[in-house]
């Protein structure tokens, strides 16, 4: 079983930067730590969804180097990424799951289709989408 360990700051960052994007799907990565099935993410990076759309979304490949980039420079590795369902529910569509490809990966989904936002850590294996344990601290 996988925690994913994500600062309370983090976590807001990432509730703003979904906002800012809407009415498109927002998506970033997290990096840090990863021991025993305990992921700490020590920093996340707000990239462009270069899709610009309310129901998928592309990383900017060009943000992704530089993030990739700055996470060796600080000794993190790659621990996942994020983005947001504006209007649908925290858990991964089939296209999501279809486009998951890290087993190791930690892909959260962050739901803005009620007034508080709900956040989810899933991990993908063999097409089978399992929920993971957040801890937000
Ligand atoms: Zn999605």
């Amino acid at each position: 079983m996988t925690t994913v360990r994500l600062r309370q700051s983090d976590y807001e960052a990432i509730v703003a930067h979904a906002r800012n994007s809407l009415p498109c799907e927002a998506c970033g990565l997290i990096a840090g730590k990863a021991d025993d099935g305990v992921k700490t993410v020590e920093k996340v990076y707000l990239l462009s969804n270069t899709d610009n759309s309310p129901e998928h979304f592309s990383i900017d490949p060009k943000e992704q180097l530089t993030a990739v980039k700055d996470m060796r420079a600080n000794g993190f590795v790659l621990l996942g990424n994020f983005h947001s369902h504006p209007s649908t529910p925290a858990r991964l569509s089939a296209e999501d799951i279809r486009l998951a490809h890290d087993g190791k990966a930690s892909y959260l989904v962050l739901s803005l289709a009620e007034e508080i936002p709900v956040l989810k850590a899933f991990g993908v294996i063999g097409g089978e989408a399992g929920q993971q344990t957040l801890e937000i601290f």
